[in-house]
């Protein structure tokens, strides 16, 4: 049976029981829980209160997708320099954080911890790209020794970087987070076709739709699941084909009742694209 579920962001103001049975009223049967306040929330009580909750109401945490602190442009001019642990001013304390997000994972019973690393860089000869190799190293031998999986969250690099980083960096236990939108709303690739050069290596998902970028420095637009270009039923099948068996995770990037309303439609187009496929 697949596991159909949704990100749920988790913080210092959630009320987390709330959150789990809104869950449990669409029927979804997983989450992925996202931290962005790392300072605040890397708690074993933060934790156990999740994970208390979760249990209650019968829905499966299958990631931690962890953030970081410090400033973060999501678009193309200032993205490269603010987001994830490619940025040399904010890499040490990311990687520390990074690392420490293991423990909460701990406490919250996961193995596999998802971030955005960044605009991975695309020249092997770029001065930056052994220090950011190093860097996912450092967090991903971490991750090891606590038996822990680091899934990179696609879309900010070609497919092919992204390969060449998890043959390179080795650990062994890395994997990727496939976001079905972000490859688009980047402009680095159709996702289906990516699926072809890392599919392999692909442990859990966002299911969420967008369009190309139209402008050089501003991301395409996200809009709800099946009403872009991501192709949804081509993905499904795609991941079937390559003996996917993992979560099937609607992101949404709205909030309010219509946010509830689109992840409902994205669960029943992901029922009847599993269904055919
Ligand atoms: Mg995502």
């Amino acid at each position: 049976m697949n596991k159909i579920g949704a990100l749920l962001g988790y913080g210092p103001q959630s009320d987390i029981r709330h959150e789990f049975s809104k869950f449990q009223e669409l029927g979804l049967t997983c989450c992925q829980l996202s931290v962005w306040d790392v300072e605040n929330m890397f708690t074993p009580e933060k934790a156990k209160a999740a994970r208390e909750a979760a249990e209650e109401y019968g829905i499966e945490i299958t990631a931690l997708w962890a953030g970081w602190t410090g400033p973060s442009a999501w678009n193309f001019t200032e993205g490269p320099q603010t987001l994830g642990i490619v940025p040399e001013a904010y890499r040490e304390m990311r990687v520390e954080q990074l690392i420490r997000a293991a423990d909460f994972a701990e406490w919250l019973g996961v193995t596999d911890i998802i971030t955005h690393a960044g605009f991975l860089p695309e020249n092997p000869g770029s001065p930056e790209y052994l220090p950011v190799l190093d860097a996912i190293k450092r967090i991903a031998l971490a991750y090891r020794e606590k038996g822990k999986w680091f899934l990179f969250e696609t879309g900010q690099e070609t497919p092919v970087t992204m390969l060449r980083f998890i043959e390179e960096v080795g650990t062994g236990n890395l994997g990727i987070n496939l976001d079905t939108a972000n490859l688009i709303l980047y402009g680095k690739a159709n996702t289906v076709d990516a699926l072809e050069v890392f599919g392999k290596y692909v442990r859990n998902t966002h299911f969420k739709d967008g369009l190309y970028p139209t402008c050089g420095k501003e991301l395409g637009r996200e809009v709800a699941l099946g009403e872009g270009r991501a192709n949804v039923p081509g993905i499904v099948s795609k991941l079937k084909e390559l003996g996917y068996t993992g979560p099937y995770v609607i992101e949404r990037e709205i909030s309010g009742d219509q946010q509830i309303a689109d992840i409902a439609s994205a669960k029943a187009l992901l029922e009847s694209c599993l269904a055919g496929a």
